[in-house]
């Protein structure tokens, strides 16, 4: 209640009388700002709080809840939608969001066209904020797919029928519960396992004792030691363990280039990789990219990262936040073009306010809808 608080005087909106919480937000911005006709781009956000469907623990952090913020864009009577899922470890809060989404001035653009002109402006605002520009980024994409009439997989020239199977994330947990998630995680083809704690060969033999689809693994940089990295690696190949992201931490550098070099699986580097700028410096450190919108302003940079990775001859895995099915569609508009996809971040949560990419036989299945792909499941929920 005290961040919605805030962010009514963040925002400068005034509660509505008649109405209660989340839908008085909404209608006090659109009274706030009105018709749009000339008016050039205009912005709306609201928090929105992603609930957990189970505790998510990973090798540092345990949490029941996400912070998050939708946003929309709209032009001449078109909308656009976007999201910034903030897990706590990056830096990024329903605060620090709204600071910077006020301090846009998006009116400026009357040609939603300008992509280039907007994001750029949009990523010099102040630097970091990556989650917070990843929201505008996804809103402008869903607004220029929906005025051009045409998914993003499509204007890229991307074939939906190559898309892969998504992992489901499996979490740390005592064996009894990571016994249940997996039987719980059946219809999935390919399973993620978060290691980096002294239980790492008791998770994996206890999935194994319920299942035998390939799994990959998420260190969260959770070794610290290569010879022992290297030999739990050989050990995981022979469990049916497809790569291993971030095995080791993204400071150590020397070590995971050492590591990568004698490693008989595929390394990927997810901490280590955020923006455009990391892919060159992770050539030669990992096999592999994991590319998260969250983490590198949105599809913009998340497709030109796409692009330099496959120049370089490296791998492509396309990752999310627990996020909404926003997030998550827009992220499955590049997974045609991507080795792997870990995008069940909307499979996580309880309080999904959209209808999306959906996951059919465990393999990602884009629909021929404008955009990023999605509707909102209420009205409410069109900002
Ligand atoms: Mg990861």
């Amino acid at each position: 209640m005290n961040t919605r608080r805030n962010f009514i005087r963040t925002t400068g909106v005034t509660a509505l009388a008649g109405l209660t919480g989340i839908e008085t937000l909404f209608a006090a911005m659109k009274q706030k700002t009105g018709k749009t006709s000339g008016k050039g781009l205009v912005l709306r956000f609201i928090p929105n709080d992603l609930q957990l469907r189970h505790v998510f623990t990973i090798a540092n952090n345990s949490r029941k809840t996400t912070p998050d913020v939708l946003t929309s864009l709209e032009f001449e009577g078109v909308t656009g939608y976007g999201e910034a899922s903030m897990p706590p470890y990056l830096g990024e809060s329903i605060e620090s969001a709204s600071k910077f989404l006020s301090s846009l001035n998006l009116s400026q653009f009357k040609d939603p066209f300008q992509m280039e002109d907007i994001l750029s402006y949009v990523d010099s605002v102040m630097p970091g904020n990556c989650a917070a520009k990843a929201s505008v980024d996804i809103a402008l994409h869903d607004l220029v797919g929906k005025i051009m009439g045409q998914p993003w997989y499509k204007i890229w020239g991307f074939d939906p029928a190559d898309t892969p199977n998504t992992s489901f994330t499996i979490g740390i947990d005592t064996p009894e519960v990571v016994r249940q998630k997996t039987v719980e995680a059946a219809p999935y083809r390919i399973l993620k396992v978060k290691l980096g704690q002294k239980t790492d060969r008791e998770m994996i033999e206890t999935i194994r004792s319920v299942t035998d689809v390939p799994l990959c693994v998420d260190v969260n940089q959770g070794w610290t030691d290569k010879q022992m990295a290297l030999d739990m690696i050989h050990w995981l190949k022979e469990k049916g363990v497809v790569f291993v992201e971030q095995p080791m931490p993204k400071t150590a550098i020397d070590d995971m280039a050492w590591l990568t070099a004698n490693s008989p699986l595929p390394t990927i580097g997810d901490e280590s990789v955020q923006r455009l700028p990391d892919v060159m410096k992770a050539k030669g450190v990992y096999h592999g990219i994991n590319i998260k919108l969250m983490k590198c302003t949105g599809m913009r940079e998340a497709h030109q990262m796409m692009t330099l990775a496959e120049s370089l001859n490296m791998k492509v895995m396309i990752g999310c936040m627990t996020e909404t099915s926003c997030a998550i569609s827009a992220a499955a508009q590049l997974s045609p073009k991507c080795e792997w996809a870990d995008l069940d971040g909307n499979l996580l949560i309880s309080n999904d306010p959209y209808k999306g990419v959906q996951v059919v036989d465990g393999k990602i299945i884009l629909i021929d809808q404008p955009g990023i792909g999605i509707s909102a499941l209420d009205s409410k929920w069109k900002i």
